[in-house]
């Protein structure tokens, strides 16, 4: 906790100084004032359980204390928590087997009853606000991975999909670091070329052959990502496999490394 509240101030600052940038500076009071008018008609609220709350787009003290946020000790590469410090740059046993396609990985949360409900109201339930405050968490997960240049890149949904949903909720984390951080995101350069069903109740195996040449970088927009740094968003790491199957057509294009942040990791 007391790493994730200076950062918090810092990336609101950043936002501001960007925001300040865009709206102009006579545009900015009358901002301000017009989101305090909304804000005596509908106070904030915590965006888990709904209490009053002082800023919009957090969680209260209780909700805050029950959510399961990551950080070290982990794994150098993947972000699996260790138990006690084992020193600078160790590996868990995946990573020293080397099993996976991505350079670095980090997720905000652990996958757990604290969580779930808001995550699946954020992707299924059209509650896009979420993106705003999911988008803090992970900034801060992975910080390292923002500390190069790179282009973040959301896992995309398959048209029809993204149509029966109204938004692809990775984009929306994806652009939403890019307002945080000031690299740039590209929505539209991966895409899915193959409607795959769900992942749901499938294994590692099984969802590795579900989305196998799902997804394709887009010809025409080839060069956006040739030789470039990825990072690749998504809302929840499950087996990785979706992740596996993106980084394979990233890296096909001729992508640089790719790394992989989400906001929650099944543990
Ligand atoms: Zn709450
Ligand atoms: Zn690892």
């Amino acid at each position: 906790m007391f790493l994730v509240l200076p950062c918090h101030q810092y990336l609101a600052e950043k936002a501001g100084e960007r925001g300040d940038s865009m709206i102009g500076s006579l545009g900015r009071p009358a901002l301000h004032l017009g989101r305090r008018l909304f804000d005596l008609v509908l106070p904030p609220r915590c965006k888990k359980c709904g209490a009053l709350v002082v800023e919009d787009d957090g969680l209260c003290a209780e909700c805050w204390s029950a959510v399961t946020f990551l950080g070290p000790p982990w794994c150098d590469r993947c972000g699996l928590p260790f138990d006690y410090d084992v020193g600078a740059g160790a590996l868990c046993g995946d990573c020293v087997r080397g099993a996976s396609l991505f350079e670095l990985a980090r997720s905000a949360l652990a996958y757990d009853d604290a969580c779930r409900e808001m995550i699946l109201r954020f992707k299924h339930g059209g509650d896009e606000t979420l993106s705003r405050l999911f988008a803090r968490w992970m900034a801060i997960a992975g910080a390292e991975l923002f500390a190069e240049p790179a282009v973040i890149v959301p896992v995309p949904l398959h048209p029809w999909r993204r149509i029966r949903r109204r938004f692809n909720q990775s984009a929306l984390l994806a652009a939403e670091l890019s307002r945080l951080t000031g690299l740039a995101d590209d929505p539209l350069s991966l895409v899915r070329v193959k409607r795959t069903p769900s992942q749901g109740g499938l294994g590692k195996s099984a969802r590795t052959l579900n989305v196998r040449g799902a997804f394709a970088v887009d010809p025409g927009r080839r060069e956006r990502i040739v030789g470039r740094r990825i990072i690749l968003v998504d809302d929840v790491w499950t087996s990785g496999a979706t992740a596996e199957a993106c980084i394979r057509a990233c890296r096909k294009a001729g992508s640089g490394p790719v790394s992989l942040l989400t906001v929650a990791r099944v543990m």
